[in-house]
């Protein structure tokens, strides 16, 4: 099978043909000049206006099978991630049984093989059944045919620090990494519901102060720093945590951190109206803290964009704001978000936008085959974005088989056209192929 893209512009090399052959991207030039002339072509891919980045990985996705297969499958994921120009995702372990062992792990990665959209990477859970208290079989996912490498109790943190401390002594044997959802039980406790300030005071919510992420945050730096391992920071939210991780960085502790497309565009203040929609954890949070996140992001200091897609059936998530359940659907928007407030800012150019959501994302998950280069040799997963070009959201146009979306009706600029995986068009003119 030999692809051909036809003037895609190549990040830093101008407008360019990308020729495809089995996979494997086999030549890049113009195709005017005879370079590519030789070759038959199956298939083209007009690519004018458009932007190559190498294809989207997320690092954090609720694909919510096996167990809740009336919110999401595997299969439903997949496509949704295609669609948002994903070519790999990793999937949470909180699923129902949690992903804790080599099987469960085997599972998610041939469900993922057979949907045949993106690469599906099972994460693994921390401690058995996400209950924080012995560990998973932690070497047996790594060493299963999953490999597993990140390693979360996400929707879950891990409290106890002896706990934390053995996970990470016991991943640095095979450079896996622990994610942590950054959450004290005590100071956010399991009523919190809401971003702790003049807003939750007035709506009579109970609240979630930052400094309950912060801590966390911080004492785990300090047991990543004393055990030489490594930590990821998953959907960091305050301004607190990006100063712990900037000084994390500057002493060399092997920390990184996602931030989600949420947290850089919505604040608390969407909560007014009670709308079960924006009830995310962590908690949507004031302007000021949105503006430190952006810049972290663009700095460096956060390395990368997580979608933390959470899908929902509509009778979990359609209560009241207390009983609602908390997340937000996200695959599908992900790009369009990034680029319209990262991009349409200034903050970063979309040199910065592969980094943030391809090459960072697959380095801290140890995908050999992702965020690579667009260049002869490489394996062909890329996806192509019309910069200009603007959508308005419409949850009822998801893939995603709930519809928790807190984007409907958002007109924003950048769009996904079109995602390859391994040569082969998963996505075309922004619809599943
Ligand atoms: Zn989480």
């Amino acid at each position: 099978m030999n692809l051909l893209i036809k003037g895609a512009d190549l990040i830093g090399t101008g407008r360019q043909d990308v020729l495809v052959r089995d996979g494997v991207v086999s030549e890049i030039g113009m195709l005017a000049s005879g370079l590519l002339g030789s070759e038959t072509v199956d298939q083209t891919i007009e690519a004018d206006g458009l932007i190559a980045l190498p294809g989207l990985v997320d690092l954090h996705t609720h694909l919510r099978e096996p167990g809740r297969e009336d919110a999401e499958t595997i299969a439903s994921g997949s496509a949704a991630a295609a669609v948002g120009g994903f070519t790999a995702i990793l999937a949470m372990a909180n699923t129902t049984p949690v992903t804790d062992t080599a099987e469960a792990a085997e599972r998610v990665l041939d469900l993922g093989r057979l949907a045949a959209l993106v690469d599906v990477q099972p994460v693994g859970a921390i401690t058995k059944g996400l209950a924080g208290e012995e560990l998973a079989e932690l070497a047996l996912m790594a060493h299963s045919r999953a490999r597993v490498r990140v390693f979360s109790d996400d929707g879950r943190c891990v409290q106890d620090a002896r706990v934390m401390r053995r996970a990470l002594e016991y991943v640095r044997a095979f450079g896996g990494v622990v994610s942590q959802h950054a959450q004290d039980s005590q100071l956010a406790d399991r009523h919190a519901c809401c971003h702790e300030g003049e807003l939750s005071g007035r709506l009579g919510l109970p609240g979630w102060p930052g400094i309950a992420e912060e801590v966390i945050v911080a004492r785990d730096v300090m047991l990543a720093r004393h055990t030489g391992s490594r930590i990821h920071i998953a959907h960091v939210s305050t301004a607190g945590s990006v100063e712990v991780i900037r000084w994390a960085k500057a002493q060399g502790i092997a920390v990184t951190a996602e931030v989600t497309p949420h947290h850089l565009m919505l604040t608390t203040d969407l909560l007014a109206g009670y709308d079960p929609t924006f009830k995310v954890n962590p908690p949507l949070r004031p302007a000021e803290d949105v503006q430190v996140l952006r810049a972290a992001l663009a700095d460096g200091t956060i390395d990368a964009v997580a979608t933390d897609h959470a899908p929902h059936a509509r009778h979990d998530k359609e209560h009241t704001f207390i009983n609602a359940a908390f997340g937000v659907l996200g695959l599908e928007t992900a790009f369009s978000v990034v680029s319209d407030v990262m991009v349409g800012s200034g903050l970063l150019d979309w040199a910065g936008v592969a980094r943030v959501m391809s090459v960072a994302p697959a380095g801290i998950a140890g995908l050999s085959g992702h965020g690579r280069p667009i260049a002869v040799g490489e394996p062909a997963n890329l996806t192509l974005v019309d910069p200009s070009a603007t959508v308005t959201v419409d949850r009822e146009a998801s893939l995603s088989l709930s519809r928790n979306n807190p984007w409907h009706g958002r007109r924003l600029t950048g769009v996904v056209h079109a995602t390859v995986l391994r040569g082969l068009p998963t996505v075309l003119t922004g619809e599943l192929v």
